[in-house]
C-alpha cells in the first residue's frame, strides 16, 4: 500500500498539507567526504530570500550549509544525501523558520515506524528513499518580518540563521511528535491503536508513556491534561533512555504551554523550563533578542536522537561555541577575547555559562570538553592547554524576547 504525504508545520496554524512545489532553484552541498550531505534546493525566483542578489544571497546559503555541515558531522556513521526544498519567502509574522521531512514510505503497521523520508534514507541509505528523484523534506523562512545575519556578523537587531537553521534541520531528522491536539494521529481518532513516530514511543506524563508500547494506543485522558499542563513535570516529558541519561535520570520536559500550539507543542523542549546556563537548541523560541545563539544541540537533544533512533559518534560538544562541530582553538580564542567583559543576556557564545559575564566558568565548559568532536578540515588536534580547575557556575539568565520557530 502507499500512502503519499506531504505535511508542513507552521506555527500559530494547523497543519497544512500541500502538493510538493515543482521546480528546483539553486543547489549547494556539502563538502565532499561528509557522511551525510544535506543538499538544498532553493527555489525562491531571483532576488528573494536565499536566492538574493549578491553577496546576500551567497552568505545566507553559506549559512544553511553550515548547520547542515554541523548534523552531518554528528551522523559520520551514516552515508547519504538529504535533499531539502528551500522557501525563503514566509511572511508570518511570528515563526521564524519551520521544516519537515516528506512522508512517502508505505504506511507502516500500528507502533511508532512512522519515519519521514529524510530518516529513512539516512537510517539506510539513499537506496531506501521512498520517492527516488524527489525531496526528501523542506525548510521555510522567514526574511521579511525578521533580520538574520547569515554567518557571523553580527549587526544590533540581528538574528542567528544558523542556529535556527540547525533547529530546523533536527525537525527534519525526525525530532518531532505526531500528536495532535485531540491526541489523534495522521490515520486515526483518539482511543485506538494506530501509527506514531519514533519520538511518540517516548512522549510521556509524571506516570509515563502516553501512548501503550504494546496497544499502541494513546490515553487520552493523561493527554489532555499533560498536553497543556504547563512547563517542567505537570506538562508533556519525555522518557527516552538516552536523553533520561542525559538530564540527570529524569524525563526532559516537552514544550506544552496552557494553550496549545499546533506545530509547537509536543515537539520541542520546554522553553519555559530550560532557562539560562539550561537553554536547548530545540526550545520552541530563539534564545536570544539578536546575536550570536545557541549552535550546538545539547546532550539532552543529541540523547533525544538516539532514542528515536540514530546512532551518533559524537555525542557531547559541548564546549564548541563556534559550532564547527570541534571543541578547540577557536572557542577558546572566542572566551578570551572577551574575557572579564560584561556582555549582555543574549550573547551565549562567549557566555555559555549565560551570567552575562565571560570569565572562568566560561572557560571551564571549554576546556571540561577539549578535543571532543572531529577537527575541521585536515588540521591536527590542538594541545591540551594548561589545567584550569573546574568551576561550572549555574546562572539563570532572563529571556526578554519570545520569538518562536516552527
Ligand atoms: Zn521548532
Amino acid at each position: 500500500m502507499f500512502y503519499p504525504r506531504f505535511y508542513v508545520r507552521l506555527m500559530h496554524g494547523s497543519f497544512i498539507r500541500s502538493a510538493v512545489v515543482a521546480g528546483l532553484g539553486l543547489a549547494l552541498a556539502s563538502p565532499v567526504g561528509a557522511a551525510v550531505t544535506f543538499s538544498f534546493n532553493y527555489l525562491d525566483v531571483t532576488g528573494v530570500g536565499f536566492n538574493a542578489v549578491g553577496q546576500t544571497g551567497i552568505d545566507r546559503r553559506a549559512g544553511l550549509a553550515q548547520a547542515g555541515d554541523y548534523l552531518a558531522g554528528l551522523l559520520t556513521n551514516y552515508n547519504a544525501t538529504i535533499n531539502l526544498d528551500v522557501i525563503g519567502s514566509e511572511t508570518d509574522d511570528f515563526s521564524l523558520a519551520a521544516a519537515a521531512s516528506n512522508f512517502n514510505a508505505p504506511v507502516p503497521g500500528n507502533g511508532f515506524g512512522d519515519r519521514g523520508d529524510v530518516m529513512i534514507k539516512i537510517l539506510g541509505g539513499d537506496s531506501a528513499d521512498p520517492n527516488p528523484g524527489a525531496a526528501d523534506g523542506s525548510i521555510f523562512w522567514n526574511f521579511q518580518d525578521f533580520n538574520w545575519e547569515p554567518l557571523s556578523d553580527f549587526q544590533p537587531g540581528e538574528l542567528d540563521l544558523i542556529s535556527t537553521a540547525i533547529h530546523e534541520l533536527t525537525h527534519t531528522l525526525g525530532f518531532v511528535s505526531d500528536i495532535f491536539e485531540d491526541g489523534s494521529s495522521f490515520f486515526d481518532p483518539p482511543g485506538v491503536a494506530t501509527i506514531w513516530s519514533p519520538f511518540d514511543e517516548f512522549v510521556a506524563d509524571s506516570t509515563g508513556p502516553i501512548i501503550s508500547d504494546t496497544t499502541f494506543i494513546l490515553d487520552s485522558t493523561r493527554w489532555d491534561a499533560a498536553s497543556v499542563g504547563g512547563t517542567g513535570a505537570n506538562g508533556l516529558l519525555f522518557d527516552g533512555p538516552n536523553a533520561m541519561a542525559a538530564n540527570g535520570g529524569n524525563p526532559v520536559p516537552l514544550y506544552s504551554p496552557t494553550l496549545w500550539e499546533d506545530g509547537s507543542s509536543g515537539s520541542h523542549t520546554d522553553t519555559d523550563f530550560f532557562t539560562g546556563a539550561n537553554l536547548q537548541l530545540m526550545n520552541s523560541e530563539a534564545s536570544v533578542f539578536e546575536g550570536l545563539d545557541l549552535r550546538v544541540l545539547s546532550s539532552i537533544e543529541l540523547g533525544t536522537l538516539q532514542d528515536i533512533g540514530y546512532t551518533l559518534l559524537v555525542t557531547d560538544l559541548t564546549g564548541d561555541l563556534d559550532g564547527d562541530g570541534f571543541v578547540g582553538i577557536t572557542d577558546l580564542n572566542i572566551v578570551l577575547g572577551a574575557w572579564n567583559q560584561n556582555v549582555p543576556p543574549g550573547d551565549p557564545l562567549a557566555d555559555p555559562s549565560g551570567d552575562n559575564f565571560v570569565g572562568i566558568e566560561d572557560l571551564n565548559i571549554v576546556l571540561g570538553n577539549w578535543n571532543a568532536g572531529t577537527p575541521p578540515g585536515t588540521g591536527a588536534n590542538v594541545p591540551e592547554p594548561s589545567a584550569v580547575s573546574l568551576l561550572l557556575v549555574g546562572i539563570t539568565m532572563s529571556l526578554n524576547r519570545r520569538r518562536t520557530r516552527g
